[in-house]
């Protein structure tokens, strides 16, 4: 398997549609530049393309299914302390860790989610086993946490999850909220604009949720997503990645999407539906549909973010409204890696 490191130098959308990708991954919209050491960019490709090799390894098993891809791919990074994920999640204002995912199939859209979540090693792997050994979608807290060890999931110490350099974040954040009196990310009044920097949302604060889009041969998509949430979070906050047609959606006769961004918008425009439904009802490309949604109504209201999208024909897109780009990568079925930073 060849690596590739390929620049996009469009910003149309049409342009931005790959083809024969069966397998995309995303670590969430990306720093300024300026904030970037080579050596944490090294971090992030590193972990980009080992998560696309883990997912395409894992879609070669015989009988393998595009579950089985967003799954691998999105435990890696959830195991990669570059990404806002399992370990290397960002901090609540309280100094707490709590984590959420979901996963969904394209195939019958089945799909599972855990929010809030405090010792869940790999918290996909909590959302896939909520799907399939549960009758429901959605499990939080210490229910959630019941569920997983009761099916012998991986469960940690919460401090397995807090790195050094969140826990600067967060201080970073709070000193931020002290000076200017500014509501902690995410509580802003309802329609209330996000664009200043102050708000956390924009300039060089990142999202750094991670996620993944599959195709399996049979044609079967799937997608998931996995968060620590936004940087200085109150406690018991829920974004958009664990809610089902927000963050995450799978549909075979659309689209999978996995999105990263301001959850609270996410979920109040519902992106990752909204976008399948403009291809499913308005006959809208992919990339038109992602471009759409994302620099539309949604962007107006000072919503930031961008998704990962592919559909059941191989064709992959991404679209961002963040200043910087978004972290990204992508397998096709022949093994090509490419890892895309900023908006390259
Ligand atoms: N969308 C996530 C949330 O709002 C945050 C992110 O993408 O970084 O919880």
């Amino acid at each position: 398997m060849g690596v590739l490191f390929l620049f996009d130098v469009s910003v149309f959308a049409e342009e931005r549609l790959v083809k024969d990708v069966v397998l995309a991954v995303h670590g969430g919209t990306a720093y300024a530049r300026a904030d970037v050491t080579p050596e944490f960019e090294k971090l992030l490709r590193q972990g980009l393309e080992h998560a696309l090799r883990k997912g395409y390894e894992a879609l070669q098993k015989e009988g393998a299914t595009s579950l089985d891809g967003v799954e691998a791919a999105v435990r890696e990074l959830e195991d990669d302390p570059a990404f806002n994920a399992g370990r290397g999640a960002v901090f609540t204002r309280e100094g707490t860790i709590e984590l959420d995912a979901s996963i969904m199939d394209g195939k019958d859209k089945r799909a599972g989610a855990v929010a809030s979540v405090t010792t869940i090693r790999n918290p996909v792997t909590a959302a896939r086993t909520v799907m399939e050994r549960s009758r429901h979608v959605l499990f939080v807290g210490a229910g959630a946490e019941k569920f997983a060890a009761d099916q012998k999931l991986d469960v940690v110490d919460s401090e397995y999850f807090q790195t050094p350099r969140q826990r600067d974040a967060l201080k970073r954040y709070l000193e931020r909220e002290l000076q200017s009196g500014d509501r902690p990310a995410g509580l802003e009044k309802q329609g209330e604009k996000t664009e200043s920097k102050k708000s956390g949302s924009t300039g060089s604060s990142p999202h750094g949720t991670v996620g993944a889009v599959a195709r399996d041969r049979a044609g079967n998509l799937a997608a998931a997503t996995s968060t620590g949430g936004m940087n200085g979070k109150r406690s018991g906050r829920v974004g958009d990645s664990p809610v089902i047609g927000a963050g995450t959606y799978a549909e075979n006769a659309s689209c999978a999407v996995s999105a990263t961004g301001h959850g609270e918008f996410f979920i109040r425009w519902t992106v990752a539906h909204d976008i399948a439904a403009r291809i499913k009802y308005a006959g809208q490309s992919l990339s038109q549909a992602a471009n759409d949604v994302i620099h539309g109504d949604m962007e107006k209201a000072g919503g930031r973010g961008a998704v990962i999208g592919l559909n059941s024909r191989g064709e992959f897109t991404a679209a961002w409204s963040t200043k910087e780009g978004l972290y990204r990568g992508y397998v096709t079925r022949d093994g090509q890696i490419s890892v895309m930073l900023y908006e390259e």
